[in-house]
């Protein structure tokens, strides 16, 4: 089946109309416990550990994502935080990038206070400096590519080449170019993480994560473990949503991703806007390792500097109609957010940061609601 095109296995992998009915939608397993035959388990046992739904789920992100095994949680952070269960021990070291998802700092920063790890933070846009923090005791490299929320590109093909060498594996966060855009097992990364609630989701209607594994093996198990016997699962109905919101999945990231170009570039041309983060502009400072590594596009997301700081930054997400004031992202609706006050502890977005989640709505309004709340400035 894999050899199929993305938006036939979007629509088709992980499930087969079932033989009792034919239910060409699949049924919605909302049952805690399976019954077991002569005291034996048939093919389920509990839904914690797994559920026909979740499996269908499962099946369906290992084969868009190019992966062995998929392991579906109930948020992108539960998925994180299982890879970190798994891979790291007291007294290890771990890198993690000096621009990236806050929730991934904040994990270390609190949850893991007591726990001898030691997590640095390592500006990755240039491999040098990821070789120069490598220790003897590093048990992992966290990459986030484009990060969140400056952008940052880092070489997933360099980094992973260098960690081969050392043998410490490689974990990629590909929640906002997604396999449409970027194929990280396919740059040597051994792990892929998604945040589920983004474009997989797509109608921000969703919580849900995922750890995709290259190859099935201990790791795998180790995380199937966390998974299970931590229990940070989906609901079969997450499941069922999930899979039902994947088949537009190739349909919606096009639009999301060409929409962003032609914002970013309007955008770069307003005197009120002193910089646009957007990997697809000549001028950010890794386009080409983007366009290197990033496939059909550079997807949905850009953050902007407003001039005049927060006041005028915050003025202009409320000005804007269409755009609704918001955190998250990745769904169908535009979104626009004052990134520095989603950030909790240790925020570190500039004041006049926005970031924004750009919809699928007709480009030209998108455009002209920016025109109208920038001239109300
Ligand atoms: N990774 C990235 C890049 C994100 O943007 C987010 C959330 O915004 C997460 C992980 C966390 O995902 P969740 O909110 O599903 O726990």
């Amino acid at each position: 089946m894999s050899d199929l095109h993305l938006s036939t296995l979007a629509v088709h992998a992980g499930y087969e109309p079932e033989k009792q009915f034919g239910s060409v939608s699949q049924p919605i397993m909302l049952t805690t416990t399976f019954e077991r035959e002569n005291g034996v388990p048939r093919e389920h046992i509990y839904t914690r550990t797994e559920n026909p739904n979740r499996i269908s789920l499962e099946t369906k992100l290992a084969i868009l994502e190019g992966g062995a095994e998929a392991i579906a949680f109930g948020s992108g952070q539960a998925a994180a935080y299982a890879v970190f269960q798994a891979v790291l021990e007291p007294g290890a070291h771990v890198l993690i990038p000096d621009d990236c998802y806050h929730g991934i700092r904040t994990l270390f920063a609190q949850v893991y206070q007591g726990w001898q790890i030691n997590c640095e933070e390592v500006d990755m846009s240039e491999v040098s400096k990821v070789v120069d923090a490598i220790r003897p005791e590093t048990k992992l490299i966290w990459i986030e590519t484009p990060t969140n929320p400056k952008l940052k590109i880092f070489d997933i093909a360099g980094i992973s080449k260098i960690a081969a060498q050392k043998g410490i594996p490689v974990a990629c966060d590909n929640t906002w170019a997604t396999p449409f855009f970027q194929r990280p097992f396919e740059l040597g990364v051994e792990i892929v993480m998604h945040s589920t609630t983004k474009y997989f989701g797509g109608h921000s209607d969703i919580l849900g994560g995922a750890v995709i594994l290259k190859e099935k093996g201990p790791l795998g198990a180790r995380i199937r473990a966390v998974q299970g016997t931590g229990g940070g699962v989906p609901s079969p109905f997450d499941c069922w949503l999930l899979n039902r919101s994947l088949a537009t999945y190739p349909l919606r990231m096009p639009v999301h991703s060409s929409n962003a170009f032609t914002l970013a570039q309007f955008l770069d041309q307003q005197a009120a806007i002193e910089r646009v983060y957007y990997p697809g502009l000549a001028t950010h400072p890794n386009h080409e390792i983007a366009k290197a590594q990033m496939r059909g596009g550079f997807g949905g997301m850009l953050s902007i500097e407003v001039k005049g700081g927060k006041e005028k930054a915050v003025q202009l997400a409320e000005n804007l109609q269409i755009f609704t004031h918001a955190t998250s992202l990745g769904g169908v609706e535009s979104l626009i957010e004052h990134r520095r006050t989603a950030e909790g502890l240790n925020p570190r977005s500039p004041e006049n940061l926005l970031r924004v989640s750009v919809g699928i709505e007709f480009i030209g309004d998108l455009v002209a609601d920016f025109e109208q709340a920038l001239a109300r400035l």
